[in-house]
């Protein structure tokens, strides 16, 4: 059973391919979403999802979030005196929806396609693959998140033939993706993005203008006072989902430990202070939108539909935005969180040849251009550092291009090919990928002949290769010099140190995260309500331990009931929501 995956910056999720459908799978909390969050108890046991959500609030310190803006480098999170990294923080996400996938099918998952921001470089797409490997999980096909919504669309619209655009904001990347329908076939023409902003930037914008309205600054005040900041944040992303939808909204700060005055102090935000204070991001917006249109040669009246996908786009500042470049309702008849999974789900079909999918037909493009840094004789100098195109970007996968380059000097021995991916024309403003030695090279004049043939397959993952023709050698890569090329033995390591940690029990995670919320909730209640809760919270761990289920099932009512009477209902989702 191959499942798809939505491995998110806020959230993940899960979805299988059954009976002709794409369904979503559930977490063991019953949700759609998981969120990416990672945290740890003092026990040293792990939790994923929801409680570890909750811990965030709380605990800041034991938790890691955000990690999918770190994948592709080698910045490690400091987790319970642990130093991970974001391949290894995004496989503890993956094992927790694996096993909430085998409870929920009754058998072992073993092979997955995982989903990636079509803008993800190779490092990026690498350290997701090891990720899913670390996990235990086969990872047969990365696709890019906008392809998988198109699919989705696709899929339900397979008769259609139109033009569809895909804008997918989530919470940290955005892409957008422009697709052509017609009869069954799927072709996505063009893509482009950024993988280093989404809804989140919106929430830290809101937040430092908040902090500024206090003669504070988010990264040191972050330092100082982080159970402020956090709770802040909190209701910054409360404030950030109302805006639009109501004219203005009060955000309460909290004291410096992070709990709430009585009264508290407010700032308030007017959707159009909201809209300002976001127009920089807005602009980023707009950018890609107009460089997707112009390498598919459309209008924007020439696109059909404008599919939104991706949490961030129920902004009504963002829907506001794409209105005004297409003139246009944008779609959302998916729900935005899950439609990137769906697709996956529906790839998974594909690769496992459903006869419920048989008639489609899908192709998919390299989003960016990839080549190698050549010397340029200008001005009677050799000046190096110029970049030159090997794959060109939107070039329809899969795709093998060839260049031939040649020595600079006389007797030149050795040749180090270093392979870039960007759009300057200097590699300076480009992204190191890696580099290939061409070695063995016999002595002649300068001029001789290299011939560098890149491929780039269905996964978005490039392959070098090098051949002199003087001498027939081939040379081809492996890009070194990166952790997420790793040996066999250096993954088996990476595994084993995974090991170390243990998950929560899974059983019992659904009350750890009743725990989390409420102690999260006792920050947000008044002096007066909160001694008497506290001790409802003390008598509910000391029950969690005793071992007496009766005795435990009463305190839990009991605690459920007085959430409600506090205003928090456990399971209405908003109070423990993002
Ligand atoms: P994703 O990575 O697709 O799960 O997107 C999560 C992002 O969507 C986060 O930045 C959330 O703050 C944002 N988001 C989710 N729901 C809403 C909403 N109703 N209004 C505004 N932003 C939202």
């Amino acid at each position: 059973m191959i499942v798809g995956i939505d491995l998110g910056t806020t959230n993940s999720l899960c979805a299988v391919f059954q009976d002709g459908q794409p369904v979503i799978i559930p977490s063991s909390h019953g949700r759609s979403l998981t969120p990416s969050i990672v945290g740890v108890l003092d026990s040293g046991e792990l939790l994923v999802g929801d409680a570890a959500r909750d811990l965030r609030v709380t605990r800041p310190q034991h938790v890691a979030s955000r990690f999918k803006r770190l994948m592709g480098t080698q910045e490690t999170v400091s987790l319970h005196s642990k130093q991970l990294n974001a391949a290894e923080l995004s496989s503890l996400v993956l094992k927790s929806l694996k096993q909430d996938a085998e409870a929920y099918l009754g058998e072992d998952v073993t092979d997955a396609v995982i989903t990636v921001p079509a803008y993800f470089n190779e490092l990026q797409r690498r350290a997701t693959k090891l990720a899913g490997e670390l996990a235990g999980l086969r990872v047969n096909r990365i696709i890019n998140e906008p392809t998988a919504a198109a699919l989705a669309y696709g899929f339900h619209d397979r008769d259609a033939e139109k033009n569809l655009l895909v804008i997918d904001l989530g919470g940290g990347t955005f892409d957008v993706t422009m697709m052509e329908v017609f009869e069954g076939t799927l072709e996505i023409i063009a893509s482009a993005g950024e993988s280093t902003l989404g809804g989140e930037d919106f929430t830290d914008r809101l937040l430092g203008h908040v902090l500024q309205t206090m003669q504070m600054h988010l990264e040191s005040a972050e330092i100082r006072l982080p159970l402020m900041v956090s709770r802040l944040r909190d209701e910054c992303e409360r404030a950030k989902r109302q805006l639009g939808n109501v004219e203005q909204i009060d955000i309460r700060i909290p004291e410096d430990d992070g709990h709430f005055a009585e009264s508290p102090r407010t700032v308030s935000i007017t959707t159009a202070l909201f809209s300002e204070i976001v127009q920089p991001l807005l602009e980023r917006v707009r950018r890609p939108i107009a460089r997707v249109l112009r390498d598919a040669g459309l209008s924007p009246d020439q696109v059909e539909d404008v599919i939104l996908v991706g949490g961030a786009t129920r902004m009504p500042v963002l829907k506001t935005c794409v209105r005004e470049i297409f003139d246009q309702e944008p779609l959302c008849t998916h729900n935005p969180d899950e439609v990137v999974a769906l697709g996956a789900a529906i790839q998974a079909a594909l690769l496992s040849n459903d006869e419920a999918v048989q008639d489609i037909v899908m192709t998919d493009v390299c989003p960016f251009t990839l080549g190698v840094e050549i010397t340029k004789h200008i001005g009677g100098h050799d000046v190096e550092g110029f970049f030159l195109p090997i794959i060109h970007r939107n070039t329809t996968l899969p795709v093998s291009a060839e260049e031939i380059v040649s020595t600079v000097r006389a007797n030149q021995r050795e040749v180090v090919i270093r392979v870039y991916q960007g759009e300057h024309r200097k590699i300076e403003g480009n992204l190191s990928l890696g580099e290939l030695r061409v070695t063995g090279i016999p002595p002649a004049p300068a001029g001789v002949p290299i011939r560098i043939r890149f491929t780039y397959d269905l996964n978005g993952l490039l392959e070098v290769e090098a051949l002199v023709d003087s001498t027939g050698r081939k040379f081809s890569t492996v890009l070194t010099n990166h952790a997420q090329h790793l040996s066999k033995k250096e993954i088996e390591d990476a595994v084993s140190k995974l090991q170390d940690l243990k998950f929560y029990p899974r059983d019992e995670v659904e009350n750890q995260q009743l725990l989390r919320f409420s102690e999260r909730v006792l920050g947000e209640i008044s002096p007066q309500e909160r001694q008497a809760f506290e001790e409802i919270i003390d008598s509910f761990e000391i029950a969690m331990a005793s071992g007496d289920p009766s005795y435990f099932q009463q305190v839990r009512a009991f605690l459920l009931e007085r959430l409600s009477e506090l205003g928090f209902p456990h399971d209405s989702g908003e109070g423990s929501a993002e």
